[in-house]
């Protein structure tokens, strides 16, 4: 298929939660041309919880979809352009300009940020992936309310199954949070919070096996693994929600950027965002296993738009890609 090719842009970035647009903002006050490719989930992860209480700035807290909101019209406000719903297929790093094919266009610029952040991780069994959407969910905020009155498990014992947990209470009459070992990976304040809440039960040392039900009458139960007796019992519950962590979104870049054993970006140099190839830079979740949050998120996403504006100006390619002669050297730091 023949795609339609665009130049206009000095930048490309990749992703559009808190790393991709904070990097938006600070390219385009730096008044460089950045074109946002939003991806499948405008907004990233935020866009799926709901209230933020640990974002500066919100005393009262935000809701995360509000954030989102409010952080793509800020960099708007300067010019940068986002594009939704255009998913990356791949990119050429190996060309310079470089390449970057979404299912519609082609992209071209002589510099990329990556911001595409990360995933939710599934168990990996067949009958999960079958009941997706059919009484297993990935996202409390989003599917929660279609469980009211019921009974339901979470599967995890991080932090994110102890907010999905608490949250779901708010819809269902029981969450049962089935863990794998015996202490949980959480922070003390959000087990706090959950081992507190009396609609919310443990289940330890224990994996879901298969999940049972059909499509149409969605989940009815759970083959569950006592993993200290090697036990199988059913448990009966009408939904399942997988909280057990993030797969970084790096399947493009495989072959061309270097990726650790996890599929995190690698970033090489100390105090730099920029990757294996000079003129590509990586921010947020996707270089991140670690800290994890919006804020650290968007702190590296100005530092990848200052290392690229910096590498930009230092290779006099803005000068070459449609800016004019003197405006390259306003920076906004
Ligand atoms: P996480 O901390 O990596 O925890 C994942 C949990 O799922 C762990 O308890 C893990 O068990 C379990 N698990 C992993 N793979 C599994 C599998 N195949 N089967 C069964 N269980 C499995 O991930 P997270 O909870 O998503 O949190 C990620 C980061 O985001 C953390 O830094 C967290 O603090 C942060 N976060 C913060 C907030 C907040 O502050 N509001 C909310 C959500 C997340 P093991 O413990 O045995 O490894």
């Amino acid at each position: 298929m023949e795609r339609e090719r665009v130049t206009d842009y000095q930048v490309i970035i990749i992703g559009s939660g808190p790393a991709g647009c904070t990097a938006a903002l600070y390219l385009s006050r730096a008044n460089i041309k950045a074109i946002v490719l939003e991806g499948l989930q405008p907004g990233g992860q935020l866009t799926i919880t709901t209230d933020v209480e640990n974002y500066p700035g919100f005393p009262e807290g935000i809701l995360g979809p509000k954030l989102m909101d409010l952080m793509r019209q800020q960099a708007e406000r300067f010019g940068a352009v986002f594009r939704a719903l255009e998913p990356v297929e791949n990119v050429n790093f190996r060309t310079h300009p470089f390449e970057v094919q979404t299912d519609q266009r082609l992209y071209v610029a002589p510099a990329v940020i990556v911001a595409s952040g990360a995933s939710a991780k599934q168990i990996g069994l067949p009958s999960e992936q079958a009941l997706q959407g059919f009484g297993v969910s990935y996202c409390a905020t989003c599917d929660g309310f279609f469980f009211k009155n019921k009974e339901i498990v979470v599967v995890g014992g991080g932090d994110s199954a102890m907010e999905e947990a608490t949250f779901l209470t708010k819809f269902a009459s029981k969450v049962t949070v089935i863990h794998r070992r015996e202490e949980l990976r959480a922070s003390k304040i959000m087990q706090e919070r959950a081992l507190s809440n009396s609609k919310i039960e443990f289940v330890f040392n224990t994996t879901v096996d298969e999940v049972i039900g059909t499509k149409e009458n969605g989940v009815t139960s759970l083959k569950l693994r006592n993993l200290n007796t090697n036990e199988v019992t059913d448990f009966a519950t009408q939904g399942l929600f997988v909280a057990i962590g993030h797969t970084p979104n790096t399947a493009p870049y495989v072959g061309q950027l270097e990726l650790d054993q996890a599929g995190y970006i690698c970033l090489p140099h100390r105090h730099s965002t920029v990757t294996n190839i000079q003129g590509v830079f990586a921010c947020g979740d996707v270089v991140d296993h670690i800290y994890r949050q919006a804020i650290t998120a968007a702190g590296s996403g100005c530092q990848a738009a200052l290392d690229c504006e910096r590498w930009l100006t230092h290779q006099r390619i803005t000068e070459r890609w449609g800016l004019a002669q003197g405006e390259e050297e306003r920076v906004d730091t």
